[in-house]
Protein backbone atom coordinates (compact mmCIF):
# COMPACT_ATOMS: atom_id res chain seq x y z
CA UNK A 1 0.00 0.00 0.00
CA UNK A 2 0.83 3.63 -0.33
CA UNK A 3 1.92 5.03 2.74
CA UNK A 4 0.16 8.20 2.46
CA UNK A 5 -2.69 6.69 2.71
CA UNK A 6 -2.37 5.72 6.41
CA UNK A 7 -1.42 8.02 9.23
CA UNK A 8 -1.16 7.60 12.50
CA UNK A 9 -4.01 8.71 15.43
CA UNK A 10 -2.88 7.73 18.36
CA UNK A 11 0.54 8.25 19.41
CA UNK A 12 1.33 5.40 22.30
CA UNK A 13 4.05 3.34 23.26
CA UNK A 14 4.42 0.14 20.93
CA UNK A 15 3.13 -2.70 22.53
CA UNK A 16 3.61 -6.21 21.54
CA UNK A 17 0.20 -7.64 20.59
CA UNK A 18 -1.93 -8.69 17.64
CA UNK A 19 -2.93 -6.06 15.49
CA UNK A 20 -7.50 -5.45 15.41
CA UNK A 21 -8.32 -3.84 12.60
CA UNK A 22 -11.39 -2.37 13.04
CA UNK A 23 -13.78 -1.72 10.07
CA UNK A 24 -16.68 0.72 10.28
CA UNK A 25 -16.82 1.71 6.28
CA UNK A 26 -15.41 -0.38 3.99
CA UNK A 27 -17.14 -3.75 4.86
CA UNK A 28 -14.94 -5.79 2.05
CA UNK A 29 -12.24 -8.42 2.76
CA UNK A 30 -11.30 -7.14 -1.08
CA UNK A 31 -9.97 -4.37 -2.38
CA UNK A 32 -9.36 -3.04 1.38
CA UNK A 33 -6.39 -0.85 1.85
CA UNK A 34 -7.15 -0.66 5.63
CA UNK A 35 -7.19 -4.65 5.73
CA UNK A 36 -4.04 -5.01 3.57
CA UNK A 37 -2.48 -2.50 4.96
CA UNK A 38 -3.13 -4.26 8.90
CA UNK A 39 -2.17 -7.42 7.52
CA UNK A 40 1.42 -5.88 6.48
CA UNK A 41 2.21 -4.47 9.75
CA UNK A 42 0.59 -7.33 11.48
CA UNK A 43 3.49 -9.67 9.55
CA UNK A 44 6.32 -6.87 10.33
CA UNK A 45 5.70 -7.37 13.86
CA UNK A 46 4.88 -11.48 13.36
CA UNK A 47 1.78 -11.43 15.09
CA UNK A 48 -1.65 -12.12 13.98
CA UNK A 49 -4.43 -9.99 12.74
CA UNK A 50 -8.50 -10.10 13.27
CA UNK A 51 -11.20 -7.82 12.03
CA UNK A 52 -13.56 -6.36 14.43
CA UNK A 53 -17.13 -4.87 13.83
CA UNK A 54 -19.48 -2.80 16.01
CA UNK A 55 -22.88 -3.07 15.78
CA UNK A 56 -23.90 0.04 17.37
CA UNK A 57 -27.52 0.34 18.76
CA UNK A 58 -28.22 3.64 16.42
CA UNK A 59 -27.15 4.85 13.48
CA UNK A 60 -28.52 8.70 12.77
CA UNK A 61 -31.34 8.28 10.88
CA UNK A 62 -30.24 5.04 9.41
CA UNK A 63 -33.39 2.30 9.09
CA UNK A 64 -33.98 -1.48 9.19
CA UNK A 65 -33.26 -2.00 5.14
CA UNK A 66 -29.99 -0.40 5.22
CA UNK A 67 -29.01 -2.02 8.48
CA UNK A 68 -30.30 -5.65 6.88
CA UNK A 69 -28.16 -3.88 4.32
CA UNK A 70 -24.71 -3.73 6.13
CA UNK A 71 -25.39 -7.06 7.96
CA UNK A 72 -26.18 -9.56 4.89
CA UNK A 73 -23.06 -7.92 2.90
CA UNK A 74 -20.91 -8.49 6.34
CA UNK A 75 -21.78 -11.81 7.02
CA UNK A 76 -20.30 -12.79 3.39
CA UNK A 77 -17.46 -10.49 4.33
CA UNK A 78 -17.21 -12.43 7.31
CA UNK A 79 -17.03 -15.83 5.90
CA UNK A 80 -14.40 -14.00 3.21
CA UNK A 81 -12.37 -13.38 5.67
CA UNK A 82 -12.50 -16.48 8.00
CA UNK A 83 -11.69 -18.62 5.00
CA UNK A 84 -8.38 -16.79 4.79
CA UNK A 85 -7.98 -17.34 8.20
CA UNK A 86 -8.68 -14.19 9.44
CA UNK A 87 -11.17 -14.13 12.81
CA UNK A 88 -13.77 -11.93 12.47
CA UNK A 89 -15.25 -10.49 15.88
CA UNK A 90 -18.60 -8.66 15.38
CA UNK A 91 -18.95 -5.95 18.75
CA UNK A 92 -22.47 -4.76 20.08
CA UNK A 93 -22.94 -1.21 21.58
CA UNK A 94 -21.12 1.71 21.19
CA UNK A 95 -18.54 1.83 19.06
CA UNK A 96 -15.82 3.80 21.31
CA UNK A 97 -16.49 1.73 24.41
CA UNK A 98 -16.89 -1.85 22.81
CA UNK A 99 -13.65 -1.72 20.75
CA UNK A 100 -11.93 -0.16 23.35
CA UNK A 101 -12.83 -2.67 25.66
CA UNK A 102 -12.21 -5.75 23.48
CA UNK A 103 -8.24 -3.83 22.54
CA UNK A 104 -8.11 -4.37 26.25
CA UNK A 105 -9.34 -8.08 26.78
CA UNK A 106 -7.09 -9.09 23.52
CA UNK A 107 -3.54 -7.09 24.46
CA UNK A 108 -4.00 -5.62 20.99
CA UNK A 109 -0.62 -4.00 20.43
CA UNK A 110 -1.94 -2.08 17.43
CA UNK A 111 -5.05 -0.93 16.49
CA UNK A 112 -5.98 0.23 12.14
CA UNK A 113 -8.82 1.57 11.35
CA UNK A 114 -11.13 3.41 8.46
CA UNK A 115 -10.71 7.35 7.67
CA UNK A 116 -14.20 8.84 7.85
CA UNK A 117 -15.46 12.45 8.18
CA UNK A 118 -18.87 11.91 9.10
CA UNK A 119 -19.74 13.26 11.65
CA UNK A 120 -21.01 10.21 13.80
CA UNK A 121 -17.83 8.11 12.91
CA UNK A 122 -15.66 11.37 14.00
CA UNK A 123 -17.38 10.64 17.56
CA UNK A 124 -17.24 7.01 17.75
CA UNK A 125 -13.57 7.60 17.06
CA UNK A 126 -12.88 10.37 19.63
CA UNK A 127 -14.58 8.22 22.34
CA UNK A 128 -12.36 4.83 21.29
CA UNK A 129 -8.99 7.04 21.09
CA UNK A 130 -10.01 8.77 24.59
CA UNK A 131 -9.48 5.10 26.14
CA UNK A 132 -7.27 3.25 23.92
CA UNK A 133 -3.87 2.38 25.19
CA UNK A 134 -2.34 1.20 22.13
CA UNK A 135 -1.52 3.15 18.93
CA UNK A 136 -4.03 3.73 16.11
CA UNK A 137 -3.65 4.24 12.45
CA UNK A 138 -6.30 5.47 9.89
CA UNK A 139 -6.03 4.68 6.56
CA UNK A 140 -7.98 5.93 3.77
CA UNK A 141 -8.92 3.65 1.37
CA UNK A 142 -12.31 5.13 0.16
CA UNK A 143 -10.85 7.54 -2.08
CA UNK A 144 -8.38 7.00 -4.98
CA UNK A 145 -6.37 9.61 -4.23
CA UNK A 146 -6.42 9.98 -0.53
CA UNK A 147 -8.52 13.08 0.54
CA UNK A 148 -6.12 14.76 3.40
CA UNK A 149 -3.22 13.86 0.75
CA UNK A 150 -5.17 16.04 -2.11
CA UNK A 151 -6.00 19.22 -0.12
CA UNK A 152 -5.95 20.93 3.06
CA UNK A 153 -9.01 22.79 2.70
CA UNK A 154 -12.53 22.87 1.53
CA UNK A 155 -12.48 23.02 -2.36
CA UNK A 156 -14.17 25.57 -4.16
CA UNK A 157 -15.87 23.55 -6.37
CA UNK A 158 -15.06 20.62 -9.42
CA UNK A 159 -12.94 22.87 -11.73
CA UNK A 160 -10.35 23.31 -8.06
CA UNK A 161 -9.93 19.93 -7.03
CA UNK A 162 -9.28 18.26 -10.24
CA UNK A 163 -6.49 19.08 -11.07
CA UNK A 164 -5.38 17.86 -7.49
CA UNK A 165 -6.63 14.81 -7.61
CA UNK A 166 -5.40 13.91 -11.19
CA UNK A 167 -2.04 14.86 -10.64
CA UNK A 168 -1.99 11.75 -7.89
CA UNK A 169 -3.78 9.36 -10.03
CA UNK A 170 -0.75 7.95 -11.49
CA UNK A 171 0.51 7.61 -7.94
CA UNK A 172 -2.28 6.27 -6.29
CA UNK A 173 -4.44 4.27 -9.13
CA UNK A 174 -2.53 0.82 -8.29
CA UNK A 175 -3.80 -2.55 -8.47
CA UNK A 176 -4.33 -4.17 -5.22
CA UNK A 177 -3.01 -7.70 -3.94
CA UNK A 178 -5.07 -10.08 -2.77
CA UNK A 179 -5.11 -10.70 0.38
CA UNK A 180 -2.96 -14.05 1.85
CA UNK A 181 -4.26 -16.89 4.14
CA UNK A 182 -2.88 -16.28 7.56
CA UNK A 183 -1.69 -19.10 9.74
CA UNK A 184 -0.96 -17.35 12.99
CA UNK A 185 -3.60 -18.45 15.48
CA UNK A 186 -5.53 -15.70 17.32
CA UNK A 187 -4.88 -15.47 20.90
CA UNK A 188 -7.45 -13.37 21.93
CA UNK A 189 -11.02 -14.03 21.95
CA UNK A 190 -13.57 -14.71 19.78
CA UNK A 191 -16.68 -14.64 20.08
CA UNK A 192 -18.78 -16.61 17.65
CA UNK A 193 -21.93 -14.55 16.22
CA UNK A 194 -25.42 -16.18 15.55
CA UNK A 195 -25.83 -14.72 11.97
CA UNK A 196 -29.72 -16.02 11.57
CA UNK A 197 -30.70 -14.51 14.61
CA UNK A 198 -28.59 -11.64 14.19
CA UNK A 199 -30.26 -11.12 10.45
CA UNK A 200 -33.80 -12.24 11.23
CA UNK A 201 -33.85 -9.40 13.70
CA UNK A 202 -33.48 -6.72 10.64
CA UNK A 203 -36.71 -8.02 8.12
CA UNK A 204 -34.93 -8.90 4.90
CA UNK A 205 -32.10 -7.13 2.97
CA UNK A 206 -34.03 -4.43 0.04
CA UNK A 207 -35.32 -6.39 -3.45
CA UNK A 208 -33.38 -4.13 -5.42
CA UNK A 209 -30.05 -4.47 -4.56
CA UNK A 210 -28.78 -7.97 -3.67
CA UNK A 211 -25.97 -7.07 -0.67
CA UNK A 212 -22.41 -8.06 -0.16
CA UNK A 213 -19.33 -7.96 -2.24
CA UNK A 214 -20.39 -10.44 -4.96
CA UNK A 215 -23.31 -9.05 -5.51
CA UNK A 216 -21.55 -5.25 -6.23
CA UNK A 217 -18.87 -7.33 -8.22
CA UNK A 218 -21.58 -8.43 -10.51
CA UNK A 219 -23.80 -5.13 -10.40
CA UNK A 220 -20.27 -3.39 -11.83
CA UNK A 221 -19.59 -6.34 -14.67
CA UNK A 222 -23.24 -5.67 -15.87
CA UNK A 223 -23.30 -1.90 -15.56
CA UNK A 224 -19.71 -2.29 -17.82
CA UNK A 225 -21.02 -4.00 -20.15
CA UNK A 226 -24.75 -2.50 -20.42
CA UNK A 227 -24.84 1.16 -19.08
CA UNK A 228 -20.77 2.55 -19.68
CA UNK A 229 -21.10 2.55 -23.51
CA UNK A 230 -24.14 5.03 -22.62
CA UNK A 231 -23.07 6.74 -19.87
CA UNK A 232 -22.08 10.12 -21.79
CA UNK A 233 -24.74 10.79 -23.27
CA UNK A 234 -27.61 9.52 -21.14
CA UNK A 235 -26.33 9.05 -17.59
CA UNK A 236 -28.35 12.44 -16.55
CA UNK A 237 -31.78 10.76 -18.62
CA UNK A 238 -33.73 9.25 -15.96
CA UNK A 239 -35.38 6.49 -18.30
CA UNK A 240 -32.32 5.19 -19.34
CA UNK A 241 -30.43 2.41 -17.75
CA UNK A 242 -27.17 4.17 -18.71
CA UNK A 243 -26.42 5.15 -14.40
CA UNK A 244 -24.67 2.15 -12.72
CA UNK A 245 -26.74 2.16 -9.40
CA UNK A 246 -23.06 0.88 -7.39
CA UNK A 247 -24.41 4.11 -5.48
CA UNK A 248 -25.51 1.60 -2.33
CA UNK A 249 -22.52 -0.84 -2.71
CA UNK A 250 -20.02 2.22 -2.75
CA UNK A 251 -21.84 3.57 0.69
CA UNK A 252 -21.91 0.72 2.68
CA UNK A 253 -18.23 -0.53 1.64
CA UNK A 254 -18.82 -3.03 -0.66
CA UNK A 255 -17.47 -2.06 -3.41
CA UNK A 256 -14.18 -0.14 -3.65
CA UNK A 257 -14.51 2.83 -6.13
CA UNK A 258 -10.52 2.20 -7.15
CA UNK A 259 -11.93 -1.37 -8.32
CA UNK A 260 -14.29 0.03 -10.36
CA UNK A 261 -12.33 2.90 -11.95
CA UNK A 262 -9.51 0.26 -12.72
CA UNK A 263 -12.16 -1.57 -14.04
CA UNK A 264 -13.74 0.85 -15.96
CA UNK A 265 -10.47 1.64 -17.53
CA UNK A 266 -9.85 -1.73 -18.70
CA UNK A 267 -13.59 -1.76 -20.06
CA UNK A 268 -14.43 -1.91 -24.34
CA UNK A 269 -16.53 1.45 -24.00
CA UNK A 270 -15.34 4.71 -25.85
CA UNK A 271 -12.68 7.28 -24.37
CA UNK A 272 -15.69 9.85 -23.61
CA UNK A 273 -17.71 7.10 -21.39
CA UNK A 274 -15.07 5.90 -19.47
CA UNK A 275 -13.70 9.73 -19.12
CA UNK A 276 -17.64 10.34 -17.97
CA UNK A 277 -17.90 8.03 -15.58
CA UNK A 278 -14.38 8.73 -13.88
CA UNK A 279 -15.40 12.47 -13.16
CA UNK A 280 -18.29 10.85 -11.24
CA UNK A 281 -17.01 8.16 -9.53
CA UNK A 282 -13.66 10.17 -8.37
CA UNK A 283 -13.51 13.57 -8.85
CA UNK A 284 -17.42 14.48 -7.74
CA UNK A 285 -17.14 11.84 -5.20
CA UNK A 286 -13.92 12.91 -3.66
CA UNK A 287 -14.98 16.89 -3.89
CA UNK A 288 -17.75 15.66 -1.80
CA UNK A 289 -15.24 13.57 0.69
CA UNK A 290 -13.47 16.86 0.55
CA UNK A 291 -16.47 18.90 1.54
CA UNK A 292 -17.57 17.21 4.84
CA UNK A 293 -13.71 16.52 5.71
CA UNK A 294 -13.01 20.18 5.85
CA UNK A 295 -16.30 21.55 6.65
CA UNK A 296 -17.02 21.06 9.79
CA UNK A 297 -21.25 21.71 9.76
CA UNK A 298 -21.43 20.29 6.59
CA UNK A 299 -24.96 19.30 7.21
CA UNK A 300 -26.20 23.35 8.05
CA UNK A 301 -26.81 26.27 6.10
CA UNK A 302 -23.67 27.72 7.49
CA UNK A 303 -21.54 25.36 5.13
CA UNK A 304 -22.92 27.23 2.44
CA UNK A 305 -21.07 30.09 0.98
CA UNK A 306 -21.51 33.61 2.10
CA UNK A 307 -22.73 34.73 -1.90
CA UNK A 308 -26.07 32.21 -1.38
CA UNK A 309 -26.42 32.34 2.31
CA UNK A 310 -27.10 36.44 1.29
CA UNK A 311 -29.29 35.57 -1.40
CA UNK A 312 -31.49 33.21 -0.03
CA UNK A 313 -32.00 35.31 2.78
CA UNK A 314 -33.02 37.70 0.69
CA UNK A 315 -35.69 36.01 -0.96
CA UNK A 316 -36.77 34.38 2.31
CA UNK A 317 -40.13 36.06 2.42
CA UNK A 318 -40.49 35.72 -1.37
CA UNK A 319 -44.09 34.26 -2.12
CA UNK A 320 -44.33 30.36 -2.89
CA UNK A 321 -46.56 28.99 -4.84
CA UNK A 322 -47.28 26.15 -2.68
CA UNK A 323 -46.22 25.50 0.39
CA UNK A 324 -45.60 21.69 1.10
CA UNK A 325 -45.97 19.95 4.91
CA UNK A 326 -43.86 16.81 5.67
CA UNK A 327 -46.21 14.41 5.45
CA UNK A 328 -47.12 15.89 1.66
CA UNK A 329 -43.73 15.32 0.81
CA UNK A 330 -43.76 12.06 2.59
CA UNK A 331 -46.48 10.68 0.45
CA UNK A 332 -45.70 11.84 -2.50
CA UNK A 333 -48.34 14.27 -2.55
CA UNK A 334 -47.82 17.74 -4.44
CA UNK A 335 -48.76 19.39 -7.09
CA UNK A 336 -45.72 18.14 -9.40
CA UNK A 337 -46.48 14.85 -11.41
CA UNK A 338 -42.24 14.51 -11.41
CA UNK A 339 -41.25 15.49 -8.41
CA UNK A 340 -44.19 12.81 -6.63
CA UNK A 341 -42.87 9.97 -9.45
CA UNK A 342 -39.06 10.66 -7.98
CA UNK A 343 -40.50 10.53 -4.96
CA UNK A 344 -42.33 6.93 -5.28
CA UNK A 345 -39.24 5.41 -7.19
CA UNK A 346 -37.15 6.44 -3.89
CA UNK A 347 -39.99 4.43 -1.69
CA UNK A 348 -40.36 2.03 -3.82
CA UNK A 349 -36.53 1.08 -4.36
CA UNK A 350 -34.37 3.09 -1.65
CA UNK A 351 -32.45 5.08 -4.83
CA UNK A 352 -33.36 7.77 -6.53
CA UNK A 353 -32.01 8.44 -10.21
CA UNK A 354 -28.86 11.14 -9.86
CA UNK A 355 -30.49 13.93 -12.30
CA UNK A 356 -33.75 13.58 -10.34
CA UNK A 357 -32.23 14.05 -6.86
CA UNK A 358 -31.10 17.48 -8.24
CA UNK A 359 -34.71 18.56 -9.23
CA UNK A 360 -36.16 16.87 -5.94
CA UNK A 361 -34.02 18.77 -3.62
CA UNK A 362 -34.41 22.11 -5.28
CA UNK A 363 -38.39 21.57 -5.87
CA UNK A 364 -38.56 20.75 -1.99
CA UNK A 365 -36.64 24.65 -1.27
CA UNK A 366 -39.12 26.07 -3.40
CA UNK A 367 -41.56 25.07 -1.45
CA UNK A 368 -39.96 25.31 1.94
CA UNK A 369 -40.53 28.44 4.19
CA UNK A 370 -36.51 28.57 4.27
CA UNK A 371 -33.75 26.93 3.27
CA UNK A 372 -32.88 25.51 6.66
CA UNK A 373 -36.35 24.20 6.30
CA UNK A 374 -35.70 22.78 2.84
CA UNK A 375 -32.08 21.34 3.68
CA UNK A 376 -33.25 19.50 6.55
CA UNK A 377 -35.88 17.80 4.81
CA UNK A 378 -34.31 17.02 1.63
CA UNK A 379 -31.75 15.24 4.57
CA UNK A 380 -33.88 13.51 6.45
CA UNK A 381 -36.02 12.08 3.19
CA UNK A 382 -32.63 11.32 1.98
CA UNK A 383 -31.02 10.02 4.95
CA UNK A 384 -33.88 7.62 5.92
CA UNK A 385 -34.83 6.22 2.42
CA UNK A 386 -32.41 6.08 0.37
CA UNK A 387 -30.23 3.14 0.89
CA UNK A 388 -26.96 5.30 -0.41
CA UNK A 389 -27.59 7.81 2.27
CA UNK A 390 -26.15 9.33 5.41
CA UNK A 391 -22.97 9.89 2.74
CA UNK A 392 -20.58 12.52 2.12
CA UNK A 393 -21.76 12.19 -1.25
CA UNK A 394 -25.62 13.20 0.21
CA UNK A 395 -24.50 16.01 2.24
CA UNK A 396 -22.28 17.65 -0.67
CA UNK A 397 -25.69 16.89 -2.85
CA UNK A 398 -27.90 18.97 -0.75
CA UNK A 399 -25.86 21.88 0.02
CA UNK A 400 -25.35 21.97 -3.62
CA UNK A 401 -28.73 21.83 -4.39
CA UNK A 402 -29.97 24.01 -1.87
CA UNK A 403 -27.40 26.33 -1.27
CA UNK A 404 -24.93 26.63 -4.20
CA UNK A 405 -21.87 24.66 -2.40
CA UNK A 406 -19.65 23.74 -5.77
CA UNK A 407 -21.80 25.84 -7.72
CA UNK A 408 -22.24 29.70 -9.03
CA UNK A 409 -24.52 32.63 -8.59
CA UNK A 410 -27.06 32.25 -11.73
CA UNK A 411 -29.66 35.06 -13.20
CA UNK A 412 -31.95 36.01 -10.05
CA UNK A 413 -35.32 33.88 -9.92
CA UNK A 414 -38.26 34.31 -6.79
CA UNK A 415 -37.14 32.24 -3.53
CA UNK A 416 -33.53 30.80 -5.31
CA UNK A 417 -32.31 34.29 -5.49
CA UNK A 418 -29.19 33.58 -7.33
CA UNK A 419 -29.00 29.84 -6.43
CA UNK A 420 -29.30 27.87 -9.85
CA UNK A 421 -33.12 26.70 -10.08
CA UNK A 422 -34.82 23.79 -12.37
CA UNK A 423 -37.86 23.69 -13.19
CA UNK A 424 -40.13 20.94 -14.67
CA UNK A 425 -40.70 22.66 -17.99
CA UNK A 426 -36.61 21.68 -18.25
CA UNK A 427 -36.80 18.46 -17.27
CA UNK A 428 -39.76 18.12 -20.16
CA UNK A 429 -37.10 19.41 -22.30
CA UNK A 430 -34.61 17.30 -21.10
CA UNK A 431 -36.08 13.97 -21.05
CA UNK A 432 -39.33 11.97 -21.52
CA UNK A 433 -40.87 12.88 -18.12
CA UNK A 434 -44.51 11.44 -19.06
CA UNK A 435 -42.77 7.90 -19.92
CA UNK A 436 -40.79 8.22 -16.21
CA UNK A 437 -44.24 9.60 -14.50
CA UNK A 438 -45.92 6.88 -15.88
CA UNK A 439 -43.11 4.18 -15.03
CA UNK A 440 -43.49 5.30 -11.11
CA UNK A 441 -47.56 6.32 -10.82
CA UNK A 442 -49.58 6.60 -8.04
CA UNK A 443 -52.22 8.16 -7.07
CA UNK A 444 -52.15 12.22 -7.79
CA UNK A 445 -53.50 14.56 -5.37
CA UNK A 446 -57.00 15.54 -6.84
C1 LIG B 1 -29.87 16.06 -3.27
C2 LIG B 1 -28.85 14.99 -3.58
C3 LIG B 1 -28.68 13.95 -2.71
C4 LIG B 1 -27.73 12.94 -2.96
N1 LIG B 1 -27.59 11.95 -2.06
C5 LIG B 1 -26.65 10.99 -2.25
C6 LIG B 1 -26.44 9.99 -1.29
O1 LIG B 1 -27.11 9.97 -0.23
N2 LIG B 1 -25.49 9.04 -1.53
C7 LIG B 1 -24.76 9.04 -2.68
O2 LIG B 1 -23.92 8.17 -2.86
N3 LIG B 1 -24.92 10.01 -3.60
C8 LIG B 1 -25.83 10.98 -3.42
N4 LIG B 1 -25.99 11.97 -4.37
C9 LIG B 1 -25.08 12.02 -5.52
C10 LIG B 1 -25.58 11.24 -6.77
O3 LIG B 1 -26.87 11.65 -7.10
C11 LIG B 1 -25.54 9.74 -6.55
O4 LIG B 1 -24.24 9.34 -6.13
C12 LIG B 1 -25.87 8.92 -7.80
O5 LIG B 1 -27.11 9.30 -8.29
C13 LIG B 1 -25.87 7.45 -7.44
O6 LIG B 1 -26.37 6.65 -8.47
P1 LIG B 1 -25.41 5.75 -9.35
O7 LIG B 1 -24.55 4.93 -8.48
O8 LIG B 1 -26.27 5.08 -10.37
O9 LIG B 1 -24.53 6.89 -10.04
P2 LIG B 1 -23.59 6.84 -11.32
O10 LIG B 1 -24.02 7.94 -12.22
O11 LIG B 1 -23.50 5.49 -11.90
O12 LIG B 1 -22.17 7.30 -10.72
C14 LIG B 1 -21.21 6.36 -10.22
C15 LIG B 1 -20.77 6.80 -8.84
O13 LIG B 1 -20.19 8.10 -8.91
C16 LIG B 1 -20.50 8.83 -7.74
N5 LIG B 1 -21.31 10.01 -8.08
C17 LIG B 1 -22.18 10.15 -9.10
N6 LIG B 1 -22.72 11.39 -9.08
C18 LIG B 1 -22.19 12.03 -8.02
C19 LIG B 1 -22.33 13.33 -7.47
N7 LIG B 1 -23.15 14.23 -8.02
N8 LIG B 1 -21.65 13.65 -6.37
C20 LIG B 1 -20.81 12.76 -5.80
N9 LIG B 1 -20.61 11.51 -6.27
C21 LIG B 1 -21.29 11.16 -7.37
C22 LIG B 1 -21.32 7.91 -6.85
O14 LIG B 1 -20.48 7.27 -5.95
C23 LIG B 1 -21.93 6.95 -7.85
O15 LIG B 1 -22.29 5.72 -7.29
C24 LIG B 1 -26.94 12.99 -4.13
C25 LIG B 1 -27.12 14.06 -5.02
C26 LIG B 1 -28.06 15.04 -4.75
C27 LIG B 1 -28.23 16.18 -5.72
Amino acid sequence: MHPARARLIHDRPQTQGPVLYWMHREMRAADNWALLHARELADQRRQPLAVAFCLAREYPLAALPHFAFLLHGLRHTAQELEALGVPFILLRGEPGQAVAQYARDARIGLLVTDADPAKPKRAWLADLLSRLQCPAMEVDSRNVAPARRVSDKAEYMARTIRPKIQRLLPEFLDPFPALQRQSLPWPGPAPATDWDVLLATFGPPPAHFPPGEAAARQRLDAFLRQGLPRYADERNTPVSPASSGLSPYLHFGQLSAQRAALAAMAANAAPQAREAFLEQLIVRRELAENFCLHTPHYDTVEAFPAWARQTLARHRADARPFLASEAQLDAAATPDPLWNAAQRQLLATGHMHGWLRMYWAKQILFWSPDAETALARVLRLNDTLSLDGRDVNGYAGAAWSIGGVHDRPWPERPVFGTVRSMTFSGAARKFDVRAFVSRWSGPEPA
